[in-house]
């Protein structure tokens, strides 16, 4: 049988090591479908574009090729030609995400990219819309969440394993300001979609959240 997971939610909430280690698990594609649209927002700053004018940035996201590859088992996004993985993962990229995802021309072209592979292949998703627009046949449909608290000291936790200094308290607004901008846009807002499992990270661990994300993929016959 084939099958396609979805599992939204907001930032921070630990969907991507969940949604990677599930994969994983069940031997099939993990997508992370925030890295493309952080390749497009990388593309509109690197072209000097203000994330508001609309115009301006639905312009450039017609030149920009964004193709997903897999190499060694990991994701590696390319933006016309150029794996930049290492260059996505940055605050002012990410908060620059959250702007430029609000246009319906960056969307209906990611849209289209992500339900192509799920054509091709069983998949783990994650994102904001995958329940509520990328996959509305989902399989399996999760909406992971935590305390906007809760998460922003697991991403400073993050940084600091990386090296990188960080403020506790700018974090947690800059996770409750994306969430604001996520949860109202007018296209596609993150919303846990009607027959989405609600799943609180905020007491859990990532090995409780994958062993509940797998316990529904059994039920559901995809292990
Ligand atoms: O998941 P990640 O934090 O990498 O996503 C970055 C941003 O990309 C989100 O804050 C959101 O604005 C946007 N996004 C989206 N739809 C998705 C995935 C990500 O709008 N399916």
């Amino acid at each position: 049988m084939s099958y396609s997971i979805a599992i939204d939610g907001p930032a921070g909430a630990g969907k991507s090591t969940v949604a990677r280690e599930a994969a994983r698990r069940l031997g099939c594609v993990y997508v992370d479908t925030g890295a493309m649209y952080r390749a497009m927002a990388l593309y509109t700053l690197r072209c000097g574009i203000d994330a508001e004018d609309g115009a301006a940035v639905c312009a450039k996201c017609r030149e920009a090729d964004i193709e997903i590859r897999y190499e060694n088992g990991e994701q590696v996004v390319y933006l016309n030609g150029e794996n930049v993985n290492g260059l996505i993962r940055t605050e002012a990229v990410g908060n620059r995400t959250s702007r430029v995802a609000v246009y319906p021309d960056v969307r209906r072209k990611m849209v289209e990219l992500q339900q192509k592979i799920a054509r091709n292949s069983d998949v783990v998703m994650d994102g904001r819309d995958i329940g509520t627009c990328v996959l509305p046949d989902a399989t399996v449909k999760i909406y992971l969440t935590a305390s906007s608290a809760v998460r922003a000291k697991r991403r400073c936790e993050e940084l600091r394993q990386k090296g990188e200094d960080c403020d506790l308290a700018s974090i947690e607004a800059d996770i409750i300001q994306r969430d604001r901008q996520d949860m109202t846009r007018e296209v596609s807002p993150l919303v846990r979609a009607a027959d989405a499992v609600l799943v609180d990270s905020s007491d859990m661990d990532i090995e409780q959240v994958t062993e509940a994300v797998i316990a529904l993929c059994r039920q559901k016959g995809c292990l």
